[in-house]
């Protein structure tokens, strides 16, 4: 867990980093002052401290890559000064086409079905060229990095309430702010229910899926978010706290 008063010194991002990540992080390129320097801070040390590897993939995993999953993690943490994703060990990168929570296992045989995040082993799979895709449209909703990397905030593992329905808040928050963030997730999915929202159904399918669909659309289609959902807009923007620090 977080290692508190321990600094870690690693090497600061290159202008060569900063300028790929300005172009591919629509966030990022949006970002000034302080809350710009966190984000290339905890880029820096996510990229310098979690092994990633890349499964199926012709060569070695390129430095971008390695951005780009450090970028969609250090996306949700950055109004959080000091943040370390000490939780993931480690991120596997696939060249399959596959897009949020990859499983195995599933039908065959009655096998548990083990979901993308894993968090029993702390490591967290992402398809490769969904990821791109992602970033490459940053106003869709759709967001597989967030998406993994939001599951890793939930404080609920499956491993710790036996798979189904585990979850649907963050470790980081609880008393009377977790009861109003709950109230606003639950009218979102009964919205989402009606077809009256902007989430994506995929949410439907349990509590810890509804909110991270939640978190790539506060990310991505915020003007959405802001119209069907305002409080649970609002609680989100109070959490990831980085409208202030801007
Ligand atoms: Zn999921």
């Amino acid at each position: 867990m977080a290692l508190f008063g321990r600094k870690v010194e690693v090497a600061p991002l290159t202008e060569t980093d900063t300028a790929f990540l300005g172009e591919w992080s629509q966030p990022y390129a949006t970002m000034v002052g302080a809350l710009k320097a966190e984000f290339e801070d905890q880029v820096a040390h996510f990229v310098a401290q979690h092994r990633m590897t890349g499964i199926g993939l012709e060569g070695p995993l390129d430095r971008e890559d390695r951005l780009l999953v450090a970028a969609s993690a250090c996306t949700l943490s950055c109004g959080w000064p000091g943040f370390r994703w000490t939780d993931v060990s480690e991120v596997l990168l696939y060249a399959d086409d596959f897009d949020r929570d990859y499983r195995v296992g599933g039908d065959d045989g009655g096998a548990p079905e083990l979901s993308g995040q894993a968090h029993p082993w702390g490591t967290v799979l992402i398809s490769l060229p969904s990821l791109e895709d992602s970033f490459e449209d940053p106003h869709d909703g759709f967001h597989v990095g967030y998406h993994e990397f939001a599951h890793v905030l939930d404080k609920d593992s499956p491993a710790a309430s036996g798979g189904a329905g585990y979850g649907g808040l963050p470790f980081n928050i609880d008393g009377p702010f977790a009861t109003e963030m709950s109230k606003a997730l639950d009218a979102a999915r009964v919205a989402l229910e009606l077809g009256d929202s902007p989430l994506d159904e995929y949410g439907l399918q349990s509590p810890a899926e509804l909110w991270a669909v939640t978190v790539e659309a506060f990310f991505e289609m915020p003007g959405a978010m802001e119209t069907a959902h305002p409080r649970l807009r609002q609680l989100l923007d109070l959490y990831f706290n980085q409208r202030s620090a801007n």
